[in-house]
């Protein structure tokens, strides 16, 4: 069994103390870390431990990974494609008839491109909803990163139940595969892309397949608006009447909700995926995280895709929402760095369903990233860590990256995946797709 010993540096935990440990020292074997040292620990524990390799962390911070709790891998494609527009002009305009033209391999070879930026950027794990998702799953079962997917399901048009047959089948093959990185989850997109019926088809093959479910919920003003015409209802409302929050939900964004939507999303333990990038550079809104914080929601941070990002740096989605909801509140307190690193870690892991990453502690999975500190110049006096991280750091200032025992990236270089090779063909297949959708807008 492969064993690391990471010595010397500062241990950002995340555990229930939230420990901070200078001079900590952490032991990896197989996928999982079996002891976290303080110094003292640390300076006893045998640093000839036979067989495990060291890495020197001195002058460095070792944290867990990121969770980003929501996102479409594969739409990395669509980066900077189209910009500056309202959802829903954004989505029905530029990006779905895109997506119509899309092939498997263009998801398989944008999925590797997310999971590059990624990695660079210290995630570890990542929750994604889209389709061909064998596609998506064969590049996390590659590239050694940690995948929480799901089949995102459109309940109107041509064959919805073909959507649903897709999802079993997704979740049966699956769940489990990579070591145990791959997980799957039912993935109804949005109340307003799922009529009422299909949404109770999607909760009876949740509870044969006993699976979490994934969905969008109160993004837009326009959705609430649509909702209360239609069912006299708001969405969380509608998909609480419907029962779906039976089952294990993550909602994405929550962005227009009451205070009676949020007691419950707090009742119902729904998860949220607070997206701030997202919501602000589609000016759906800000979410009412210190709210929803406040009744005890469970939330992570997510990037959401790239295409209403535009990047994936889980860093930025910190800062956010650090930043924003002191602005809103004009609170100084609100959010401090502490919660909002507890959003893309412990926070996220718990959002998307794992209880077994997002902190540094003994016998939990092996997934986390080193950062440079000391000696770089924007992250100096180092006065206090997590505020450093919070922010100042970047995607630059990562050193190395473990995702269930193994090392994905150290000093820029990635040990599975090949950099040159994926940015070539994502260039070349984008270059195609374009020229697919152009021939079939004027067919
Ligand atoms: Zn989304």
């Amino acid at each position: 069994m492969k064993a690391y010993l990471i010595k010397n540096g500062t241990l950002i935990t995340m555990d229930p103390k939230r420990r901070v440990l200078p001079g900590g020292a952490i032991l990896v074997e197989g996928q999982r870390i079996k002891k976290v040292l303080n110094r003292e620990e640390a300076d006893s524990f045998s640093s000839a431990k036979p067989g495990a390799e060291i890495i020197d962390a001195r002058g460095k911070l070792v944290l867990p990974g990121f969770v980003n709790a929501h996102g479409h891998a594969a739409m990395t494609l669509f980066r900077s494609y189209a910009d500056d527009l309202p959802l829903m002009e954004w989505l029905e305009k530029r990006i779905w008839p895109l997506e119509e033209s899309l092939e498997p391999e263009d998801v398989y070879w944008g999925t590797l491109l997310s999971i590059l930026e990624m990695l660079k950027s210290g995630t570890t794990t990542f929750a994604d909803m889209y389709f061909f998702m064998d596609e998506v799953a064969r590049a996390v079962e590659e590239s050694g990163i940690r995948g929480v997917l799901c089949r995102g399901m459109v309940g109107t048009g041509d064959n919805p139940g073909k959507r649903l047959k897709e999802s079993e089948e997704f979740c049966r093959q699956w769940h489990g595969q990579g070591d145990g990185r791959i997980t799957t989850t039912l993935g109804p997109h949005a109340p307003y892309t799922c009529p009422p019926a299909f949404l109770e088809e999607v909760l009876g093959l949740q509870k044969k397949l006993d699976v979490p479910l994934q969905i969008h919920l109160a993004e837009t003003e326009w959705e609430n608006s649509y909702c209360r015409e239609t069912y006299s209802m708001s969405p969380v409302e509608l998909v609480d009447s419907l029962n779906l929050f039976s089952a294990p939900t993550l909602a994405a964004h929550c962005v227009h909700v009451s205070p009676g939507d949020i007691e419950i999303l707090a009742a119902q333990k729904v998860r949220v995926a607070h997206n701030p990038g997202s919501n602000l550079k589609l000016a759906s809104g800000i979410a009412p995280l210190p709210r929803m914080l406040e009744a005890g929601v469970v939330v992570g941070l997510g990037t959401d895709g790239a295409s209403s990002n535009n990047n994936l740096d889980m860093l930025e989605e910190i800062r956010l929402a650090a930043l924003i909801h002191k602005g809103v509140s004009k609170d100084s307190r609100a959010v401090p760095a502490s919660t909002a690193l507890e959003l893309a870690t412990c926070g996220g892991a718990a959002a998307v369903f794992l209880e077994d990453t997002g902190s540094l502690e003994e016998g939990k999975l092996a997934d986390l990233v080193i950062f440079k500190y000391q000696g770089v110049p924007h992250l100096t006096p180092n006065h206090n860590p997590v505020a450093d991280i919070v922010y100042a750091a970047g995607p630059r200032d990562v050193d190395l990256v473990m995702v269930n025992g193994a090392v994905l990236l150290a000093k820029e270089q990635f040990s599975r995946l090949d950099e040159e090779r994926i940015l070539f063909e994502t260039k070349k297949r984008t270059a195609a797709l374009l020229s697919r959708a152009a021939g079939k807008a004027k067919a």
